[in-house]
């Protein structure tokens, strides 16, 4: 499949094989970097799983692994919304809520590889259990699939909606784009549970305000297409819970990249992984 997607992009670009250099790999997951291999990630099942290695095998080129949401954070920071900042930190929210983490102009991975799961902080010590196992993770509830799970809910104890006619009835087929669309349709239970998923995006943001100080928080995924409504309320609530003199000095935008920041991002890793062996 690899080489197949190979051959079609070069086809379809118009690119010659000798020219491609190499490969950079996103990855949901917690990933190990020096083991070149995704340790676990929550949301696809895999332990320990080499993905590098097989890519590499394939396309016989050199090939760099990273986190996706590292990927999608390097993006913005490298052609997006943070293009120039020295500290920032993106959240990506799609299937899950994943984190990455610049600080002076580098990719801050920890000790161990797993740093900037902002998905994985508790905002609930008592709250839903999450995919990764814990309690109350602010992925619970703020993942594109935890928004409908929430809108759901509601509809079936009885709110209003026009999702249920965009649904015809069958309620399973409630997913967060849906809500989106809702949104623009100025449905008002839409924009309560949006509203709500807003304010709790917004108690991540302030803790990251609050414990790292960045330039701009950039938010990356679908949820950017709930629209500016959706950042009115992350910076209202984020500006409540944070520092002022932090707050005051953080834009809290959404990523200027949609579908593509984790691709770029993924060859932006490369490239600098590979000058810097230069
Ligand atoms: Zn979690």
């Amino acid at each position: 499949m690899v080489a197949e997607a190979t051959e079609e992009t070069l086809t379809r670009e118009g690119g010659v094989r000798e020219h491609v250099v190499g490969a950079g790999i996103g990855c949901p997951g917690s990933i190990d970097r020096s083991r070149r291999l995704v340790r676990t990630t929550s949301n696809l099942g895999w332990v320990d799983y080499p993905i590098r290695g097989q890519i590499a095998n394939v396309l016989q080129l050199p090939t760099v692994l990273d986190n996706d949401a590292n990927c999608a954070t390097y993006a913005e920071w490298w052609r997006g919304a943070g293009r120039g900042l020295e500290h920032l930190v993106g959240i990506t929210v799609g299937t899950g809520i994943g984190g990455g983490v610049m600080l002076g102009g580098k990719i801050m991975r920890g000790a161990s590889g797993s740093a900037g799961e902002v998905g994985h902080t508790t905002i609930d010590f008592n709250g839903r259990r999450c995919s990764c196992g814990n309690y109350g993770c602010l992925e619970a509830y703020a993942s594109g699939p935890s928004i409908a799970v929430r809108a759901r809910r509601g509809l079936e104890a009885g709110c209003k909606s026009v999702l249920t006619e965009l649904v015809d009835g069958d309620l399973d087929r409630i997913s967060a784009a849906l809500i989106y669309k809702a949104l623009m349709l100025e449905d008002k239970y839409a924009h309560e549970v949006m509203l709500e998923i807003a304010k709790l995006l917004g108690i991540g943001i302030a803790n990251i305000i609050n414990t790292l100080n960045p330039d701009v928080v950039v938010v990356v995924g679908g949820v950017v297409g709930a629209g500016e409504h959706l950042f009115e309320t992350i910076r209202s609530e984020a500006q409540r819970r944070s520092f002022r003199s932090a707050f005051e000095t953080c834009d809290i935008v959404p990523g200027e990249l949609p579908e593509t920041a984790g691709i770029i991002g993924a060859a932006g890793i490369f490239i600098s992984e590979i000058f810097e062996q230069l």
